[in-house]
This record gives structure tokens, sequence and C-alpha cells, in this order.
């Protein structure tokens, strides 16, 4: 992790109203209680699509669903080697699930408070009424304590321990499989672990409840970015200005934030020919809806000239921004405003996002376009500021936020989670088809073997020299 962790976790359970809350009082009147999620902390919605991929996995790893029916659920992104997320329902950590790149395959991770929203159906042993208090204690389980294992059980799962009367006693990792557990009459089962428990409280919400209950909070986050706005912008004031718009719920935020609390300013969207087909809607959706002036930059053909020379960009070899974004907003200006020209953007960057950015200024000069001066009015807020305050404006969001993909941008994005890649090659196998064939073709040419690409090796090459 390292350095110093400036967050401080916001998330709250209002167990009246069941829902979230950003603040430890509802606007219901009532006292909230803290969920403890891993920071940095940055809880999103699940949408309807992400409870389906959540209890799928859930299902076919556990016979069980983790997110009923109603209820709010929220996904909160764990730092872990690949994509890691949080599940809560109901004000509890439930449970977790984890993408495994070698596997290519999605872990469940559930914790015993699951076991309250749905009895699991694979995947678990019954222990004896007497060893439940020293396996609560953080002891091993010993075979003789097992009463029974389900068949399905293999070394190294997850297992919900039960008891005989139907309670959880934990969740733990087994050490053998079913049939040798079975056979047991000597030896550990089980590895146990000290779960941290969580408060479970059932009941139906909705998210127009949630923006209810947030109302002093969102009022509060706006009038703090207004704030931040008229503090900084003094200087500023007499240059040209715009909010950069990426078709993305931090950009949509803060254009939202500058519309209410300062002045209606254009758009300035860069197309790299890499987008989303949802972003170029959402982009004119958001354009019709606050009639809104459009300053667009299009960089495909300088993608493509630099590919042919430096084949696809890699994680740490992210030669694409320079030439799709930063080159031709240096460009824009210089032809616009001259040699000495400068503009102001207002930037959807958000502390809560990432370590790295916990440390990021509020106001900066580009470091590559030094004429951009940048405002972030909504950096202190998270993603539940951001989606909680895009549901009270009723705005237009991209679309593919419902379809279980959680960052816009370039769709092949070589630093996104491989988990992340194999959703959005999920839900936009076309657009997948294309970037193989591009980079195959180029693989061809410099005599590269098919799996490089395959293995994805292509967004990892020059991590070791970093
Ligand atoms: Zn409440």
């Amino acid at each position: 992790m390292g350095g110093l962790y400036h967050g401080k976790i916001l998330l709250h359970w209002c167990d009246s109203c069941h829902t979230p809350v950003l603040s430890d009082r509802c606007a219901c009147t009532s006292r909230t209680r803290a969920v403890q999620v891993t920071p940095p902390g940055d809880a999103r919605p699940a949408f309807p699509d992400d409870i389906e991929f959540v209890n799928r996995i859930y299902e076919e790893q556990f016979g069980m669903s983790i997110i009923p029916e109603g209820q709010i659920a929220l996904l909160n992104k764990v730092p872990d080697n690949d994509r890691m997320e949080e599940i809560v329902v109901g004000g509890a950590i439930v449970g977790a699930i984890r993408y495994l790149p070698a596997k290519g395959y999605w872990e469940a991770l559930p914790r015993p408070e699951a076991a309250l929203i749905e009895k699991p159906k694979r995947r678990l042993i019954v222990i004896d009424d007497g060893a439940v208090m020293s396996v609560k204690d953080g002891r091993s389980l010993l075979a003789p304590g097992l009463v029974f294992c389900d068949p399905s059980v293999r070394e190294g799962d997850e297992v919900f321990m039960m008891t005989k009367s139907g309670i959880c006693a934990g969740v733990v990792r087994a050490k053998v499989d079913a049939d040798k557990a079975g056979k047991m009459e000597r030896g550990q089962v089980v590895k146990t672990r000290k779960n941290v428990p969580s408060t479970y409280v059932p009941g139906k919400a909705t998210w127009d409840d949630a923006v209810r209950a947030n109302a002093d909070v969102l009022a509060k986050a706006e009038k703090a970015s207004g704030k931040f706005i008229a503090d900084h912008i003094g200087p500023y004031e007499h240059l040209p200005m715009s909010v950069s718009y990426s078709g993305g719920k931090d950009s949509l935020a803060t254009l939202l934030v500058v519309m209410n609390t300062y002045q209606k300013l254009p758009i300035l969207y860069i197309d790299t020919g890499l987008e989303f087909p949802s972003t170029e809607e959402n982009v004119r959706d958001v354009q019709r809806q606050y009639d809104l002036a459009c300053v667009r930059i299009e960089s495909r053909d300088e993608f493509w000239q630099d590919f042919e020379l430096s084949g696809p960009p890699a994680r740490d070899n992210r030669w694409c921004c320079r030439t799709t974004k930063l080159e031709p907003l240096r460009r824009h200006i210089i032809e616009n405003y001259g040699e000495d020209g400068e503009l102001v953007s207002f930037i959807g960057q958000r502390k809560y996002e990432s370590f790295s950015r916990m440390k990021n200024p509020r106001v900066w000069r580009n470091s590559y376009v030094q004429n951009q001066v940048c405002l972030a009015p909504i950096h202190t807020w998270t993603a539940l500021h951001v989606w909680l305050y895009i549901f009270r404006e009723n705005a237009p969001f991209n679309d593919l936020y419902r379809h279980g993909v959680d960052r816009m941008g370039c769709y092949m994005c070589p630093a996104s989670d491989a988990g992340v890649l194999e959703k959005i090659k999920s839900v936009h196998p076309e657009l997948w088809q294309e970037w193989e064939d591009a980079v195959s073709l180029w693989m061809e040419n410099n005599g590269i073997s098919k799996s490089w690409f395959e293995s994805g090796e292509w967004r990892t090459r020059g991590d070791d020299a970093a």
C-alpha cells in the first residue's frame, strides 16, 4: 500500500432507511453506523447486471445468492493483484469476489454473514456442537469434530462451516478434499481464521430512498465544491474554460456541479477512436439535455500511426496517453489561443479513486500541457457521492455502467485489470475482435508468436524494467 492514507472511510448505513449514508446521521434523523470497507473505500452501487453477475458466481460455487432482491447492494474495489470487490448488503460486508487471471476465473469469498441471507447448498461442512467454541476462538478444527463434509469440497476451497442447527460458525479453507476428510481420524480438516464480524440488517430500499437519506450530504458536498471553485477560479477567470468530459461518471458529476454552483460551460471531449459506442451516445445525450456546446478533438489517426511504430501500448508503456490525449490537446490550445494561450479545465479527478490519487493537488497545471490549468471540484467525493448526485439530478449517465463495466475511456486500456477486460470482452465482443485483429497483424509483421496476445503479455511487457 505504502505512504500515508489520507482518506477517512465515510461509508455508513441507516438501519431505518436500509440505505448507505455518507455521514454519521441520516436525513431521517437516525444515527447511522460505520461500514468498515477496505480502504481507499470508494464503494459504488451494484447495478442489476452487477447483481446478476455476483449472484451467478455465488450460485455456481455455493448454490446460493448473496444479494437479495429489493435490497441495496454496493461493490467496493479492494487493492489486489487483479480485480477484487467487496460486497455490501444490509450494512454488512457479506463477501467478496476476486478474479484469478491465471485461471480465468472469479472466486467467491463469502463472509459468515452471507449465510444469514441464504443457506449455502454446496461447499459446506457441518461440525459438532462441541467443536464450535474452540473453532470460534480461532483454533483449528480437527477431524473428530467434523460431522458432514459436502462432496463438492476440494482442497483449497473456501467453505462454510455450519453447526448442526444451521448457524454459520465461520468461513474457512479446506485443507483436504471431501473424500479424504470423511476418512480422517486425526489432523486438521480446515484452516480456520478469525473473521471480523459485521452487522447485517436486511430491509428493502431503492436508490431514490438512498438519495433522500443523503439529501444533506449531497447539499453539503455540492456547496463545498462550489466554494472550492469560487475560492480558486479568481486568477484564471479571464481564460477560456471547459469541463473535460470523458463519458464517465466523474466527469458527469463535475459537469453538474460546475453548472449548479458556477456557470454553464462547454464540454471538451477527446475522441480517441477507442471509445465505447455508449460513450459517444452519452456525450450526445448530455449535450442535448443541458444544451451545451462541445469542443471535440479527434485523435484516431494519431493512435494508429504510433501503433504501427510502437505496437500496442502496455501497462508501463502507455505512449497512447500522450499520442491520443495530451499532444492533441496541446495542439488544440496553440491553434485556437496561440503559443502562449492558456485554458482552464474542470476535471473529475477524485482522491478516493486510488492511493496514488490521494496525494494529487486539487489545482494544478498539466505536466505535459503546461498551458492547461486544471481544477478538480469533486476531489473529496467518493464514488457513492458521485452516483447519488447523478441520481438526484436525474442526469443521463453512460449506459455501460448498467452492464457491469465500471470504467470508461479506451476500451482496450492496458492499465485495466484482466478481470475488467474480460467483462468488456463479453459485453463488446466485436470491439475486442477489432483489437485482437489489429494486434495480431502487428505481431505477424514483427515475428511475435500468437500466445503473446492470448496470455495478456502484451499488456505487461516492460513491467520488470519499471
Ligand atoms: Zn434513515
